[in-house]
């Protein structure tokens, strides 16, 4: 098997001997400190003419980097990701919820407690009016964004009940409330399903890997459809062929060799931007978490904190200007660096249970996973202030025809801050009237009023006080 990015062929363009070989070669180079100067120096962002110029790194480049072993090579790579970040996100946190939609399930995945024969964790499946009811609580709590979630079972959650699902939460307008994007996370199905998928006007198609490792894989997916190695990798590529823009990659890590991961991940980056001309919209960092039949420590390959968060500043310095997630799946202490490494969207204040807003007490009897950080998402959003960032719950860009390489080719120049700055204000705004605590609220306030001096364009400054005008006089999403 050869290695060659462009072949749609999952061997080829995730090839086993190239990770291998990467890998060898970040061993070798992993303490050369000439070559780590070189790799850094060429991933540091620039201003061009008033455009920003950051070229990201190539899988080996990268691997080198999280290889080395060099305690002052692990500081400066840090300081890069945060300076990357800056450049890109600068100190805002887009936010978003998990909705489960179902837990039914004809896969044998060994690490999720949804697996076909776990006969302990109660089934449900949501009906629309029980659909209704959590995406009026969420609403409530303040969400615009959501992630659907589900497991594979064609006969109870068959595509006709995804698109259903859907068209009910996009349809929700409960007070002030709006669903305004609904990414999906669904199992790996056909270039038909992903093209009404499209059609249902989703956000970004989400599809964990859990594992670049063949083997690895295929005997932690022992029996179902999931089991199909080359058919969910090739995912992504029938997902854009299905007219699909944003598509998201993650590793579930503790599952198998995390530099292994690493490599397998960009090289499916590399993949897609050579083949569809874009790169992944997001990458998620799940780690495995225990749940109901699952016990983590079985896989052998858990990562200490301070790995998982040198993963997360090395996938910053590499693909600059994606999307990167982290979930409730992490304590508000491992958020808090993961924040500052790179992450661009997290969670809050979510559930994982089939049904699990609607209930006064967090329910765990259909929970995927424990929730590490159970705040509430006014917590939260007080707690991103108190850390300087301002949250987020702009979804304009996907709303605006902004996806794919249109968002790639403004979001790599630097250009999609003239949008997103004053974007997060007004949402920002929209949340402190609608639904935050009298605390929140006085810190978002001074929050919006600070920032607003930092948009440089004086008639975008100038547009967007207007629009916090209106939004004061009760009228609702204004965008850039
Ligand atoms: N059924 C779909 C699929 O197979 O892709 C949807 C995915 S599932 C609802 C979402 C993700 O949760 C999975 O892709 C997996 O990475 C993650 N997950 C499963 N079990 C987990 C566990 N015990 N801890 C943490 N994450 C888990």
């Amino acid at each position: 098997m050869i290695y060659d990015k462009k072949s749609l062929k999952a061997d080829e363009f995730i090839n086993h001997e190239e990770i291998i070989d990467t890998l060898e070669y970040a061993d070798k180079h992993k303490n050369d400190t000439v070559l780590l100067d070189e790799i850094l120096a060429k991933a540091k962002p620039h201003w061009k003419d008033g455009k920003l110029d950051c070229k990201g790194l190539n899988h080996r480049e990268a691997s080198v980097l999280l290889a080395t072993e060099l305690p002052e090579y692990h500081e400066k790579i840090i300081n890069l990701a945060k300076e990357i970040k800056q450049a890109f996100y600068g100190n805002r946190i887009v936010l978003f919820a998990p909705l489960y939609l179902s837990n039914y399930c004809v896969n044998g995945c060994l690490y999720c407690p949804y697996h076909v024969v776990n006969k302990t964790i109660p089934r449900k499946k949501l009906t629309q009016e029980e659909i209704r009811n959590e995406v009026i609580a969420l609403q409530d709590m303040g969400h615009k964004r959501l992630a659907i979630e589900a497991g594979e079972d064609p006969k109870n959650n068959p595509i006709e009940y995804i698109l259903e699902s859907i068209d009910t939460i996009y349809n929700v307008h409960h007070k002030n409330g709006a669903i305004r994007r609904v990414n999906v996370n669904i199992a790996a199905t056909s270039v038909e399903e992903y093209k009404m998928l499209k059609d249902a006007e989703i956000g970004t198609y989400i599809l964990f890997q859990e594992t670049y490792h063949k083997e690895g894989y295929k005997a932690l997916h022992p029996y179902g459809p999931k089991s199909d190695y080359d058919y969910h990798t090739e995912a992504m590529d029938r997902a854009m062929d299905g007219g699909i823009d944003d598509v998201g990659l993650g590793v579930l890590f503790g599952l198998d060799k995390y530099r292994y991961e690493f490599a397998g991940l960009l090289m499916h980056a590399e993949h897609l931007e050579a083949v569809h001309g874009v790169g992944p919209h997001t990458i998620s960092f799940p780690r495995v978490k225990p749940a109901d039949d699952i016990d983590p420590d079985k896989f052998n390959n858990g990562i200490a904190d301070e790995i998982f968060e040198r993963i997360i500043a090395c996938a910053r310095i590499a693909v600059p200007y994606t999307g990167m997630i982290i979930s409730t799946r992490e304590s508000e202490n491992v958020r808090r660096s993961a924040l500052e490494m790179g992450i661009s969207q997290i969670s809050g204040g979510s559930r994982t249970s089939v049904g699990g807003y609607t209930e006064d007490v967090r329910p765990h009897d259909t929970e995927q996973f424990d929730v590490s950080d159970q705040r509430t998402l006014d917590e939260v959003v007080r707690w991103l202030m108190e850390c300087g960032y301002i949250p987020s719950f702009c979804t304009a860009c996907y709303r605006a025809g902004r996806t794919g390489d249109r968002f790639m080719s403004l979001c790599k120049s630097g250009q999609i801050q003239n949008c997103c700055h004053p974007n997060a204000l007004l949402t920002l705004r929209e949340y402190l009237d609608d639904y935050a605590s009298k605390e929140t609220y006085d810190i978002g306030m001074k929050m919006i009023m600070d920032e607003l001096g930092n948009i440089p364009n004086l008639s975008v400054r100038e547009k967007t006080k207007g629009f916090l005008e209106s939004i004061d006089g009760g009228s609702r999403d204004f965008r850039f």
